[in-house]
């Protein structure tokens, strides 16, 4: 039995070690998803945002270059064509040459869907070339980090408004931001910040319009990230948490109960024990008289005699079952009776009660009463048993001849009984389970005081139903002290 609760409790205390490890693992996995998606969008978002704010750089770029494109005093534009069948050509130059001859460079184009065939430049088409030029040869150069001069001047421009072209930092800080909330990340970051531990940085990104070559770099770093992340599994980490204090909980539960059934199942072994060492001498005495007179003609008078100790022997049981009941019923809570009850009255009965037994073993009480008189609000008999069982263990668990003191002191709203003998004391590891129904210390040789373990939970039960309270402590030099609290009437 021992044997396979340990068994039991061995594969309950791995089986919940394994759960409380797993649930752990699984959290930590968790974290570390959540900071690996959280380190995938933020670099994402940073190339995107830096993307777009380059985008809109030379988008402005671009606009510009049209308006010196539309700009006659800047720049002419001429249309004609080779030969009659031939599609339309259309020229871009300097008006204003910087230098004369071969080097005023005139740049031709032909526009693939530009259908028309014109002899000169019309309004219309100037606008259609002057788009066309924008949008698809200028932006695929910038996008390429190309300065090329179609003109002197447009190429001189350009350069220098190109070279010039720095990231905005705020716009880059307003692009990341929105593009981090249409991920639904909502922390803090810090552009190009001074390294510090506690920040989380992004990889940094070039973002330079003549990248490899040039270099032009931004970062990010997020201060509190692992507020960021718990809050991001808070959810998870808390459903976890609960998950295991119950699971912990359970398991003591279950181990609590199982530990006090096993408690249990050995308690009421050792109560059958005694209770049938108890009730076989009364029994095979009244067995054996019983039989001698029925097999015998005796005397009156010895039977008479043999009457009388089966009366005794009866006597006995009878005493015996009395004793369980009346512990079984305080135990369902039955004391009816409440009254004014005279601490010291209750002793001096209590004494007397016992006083056969305190002359038989030569015993010394030493009654020492309240110096003024005190009164409980009570059950006069059960509170008397209850002090009668604490005076008869203190005479039972006492070798020789007992000495036991009782003293009462009173305060302002309490009375305090303390009742020590020089017995042979409780082990300290016993304190609290004497009170328990049936537990009896182990006691190796000097079991054969007599008793069923159930005197000091009676004591207790009426004490508690008294709003009192009881404990035990050792007496100097040797033996026990019980001490009772109980309020004042
Ligand atoms: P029992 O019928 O065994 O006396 P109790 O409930 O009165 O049952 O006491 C429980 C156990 O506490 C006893 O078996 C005994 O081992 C221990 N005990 C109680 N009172 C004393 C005492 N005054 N001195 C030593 N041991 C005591």
């Amino acid at each position: 039995m021992k044997k396979n609760i340990v068994l039991i409790l061995l594969l309950m205390s791995l089986c919940v070690t394994g759960i409380v490890g797993l649930q752990l693992f699984w959290n930590y996995q968790n974290y570390q998803n959540t900071v690996k998606a959280f380190d995938h969008d933020i670099n994402e978002a940073l190339i995107k945002a830096l993307d777009k704010e380059r985008d809109q750089r030379q988008e402005q770029i671009v606009k510009r270059f049209k308006g010196w494109l539309a700009d006659t005093s800047l720049i002419t534009i001429t249309a004609n064509r080779n030969n009659r069948d031939s599609a339309t050509v259309f020229y871009i130059q300097d008006t204003h040459p910087k230098f004369k001859g071969d080097k005023n460079r005139k740049t031709q184009f032909g526009l693939a869907d530009f259908k028309e065939k014109l002899d000169h430049i019309t309004p219309k088409a100037k606008a259609k070339l002057i788009e066309h030029f924008g949008e698809r040869i200028l932006k695929p150069d910038l996008k390429e980090g190309t300065v090329y001069y179609y003109t002197q001047m447009l190429g001189d421009s350009l350069e220098k408004v190109f070279s010039s072209s720095t990231t905005n930092p705020d716009r880059i800080a307003l692009l990341f931001r929105q593009q981090l909330e249409a991920k639904n990340i909502y922390a803090d970051f810090v552009l190009n910040p001074v390294r510090n531990d506690n920040l989380y940085l992004t990889r940094p990104v070039n973002t330079s319009f003549r990248k490899p070559y040039k270099k032009e770099f931004v970062d990010a770093g997020f201060e509190h990230q692992n507020r960021y992340f718990f809050k991001e599994i808070k959810w998870v980490i808390i459903t976890s948490l609960l998950l295991i204090v119950i699971t912990i909980g359970c398991f003591a539960y279950t181990v609590k109960t199982l530990l006090s059934q096993h408690k249990l199942a050995e308690l009421k072994d050792a109560f059958i024990n005694n209770m049938t060492h108890e009730l076989n001498t009364p029994i095979a005495s009244i067995k054996i008289t019983a039989e001698a007179l029925q097999a015998f003609k005796y005397s009156p008078d010895k039977q008479h005699e043999y009457l009388s100790i089966i009366a005794h022997q009866a006597d006995k049981l009878s005493e015996l079952t009395n004793q369980i009941l009346t512990t079984e019923q305080v135990m369902n809570n039955v004391l009816v009776n409440k009254e004014r009850v005279g601490v010291n009255e209750l002793i001096s009965k209590a004494i007397d009660d016992l006083r056969v037994q305190i002359e038989y073993r030569e015993s010394c009480v030493d009654y020492i009463p309240a110096t003024t008189a005190a009164y409980l609000n009570g059950d006069p008999d059960s509170l008397g048993k209850a002090i009668v069982n604490l005076l008869d263990n203190a005479l039972k668990y006492s070798l020789g001849r007992p000495a036991v003191a009782i003293a009462v002191s009173t305060s302002l709203d309490h009375v305090d009984i303390n009742i020590s003998d020089h017995g042979i004391g409780i082990p300290q590891e016993y304190n609290r389970s004497i009170f328990e129904q049936f537990f009896r210390v182990p006691q190796g040789n000097l079991h054969d005081v007599k008793g069923f373990g159930l005197g000091l939970s009676y004591v207790k039960e009426v004490i508690e139903q008294h709003n009192g309270k009881i404990f035990v402590s050792k007496n100097y030099p040797t033996g026990s002290r019980f001490t009772i609290k109980l309020p004042l009437y």
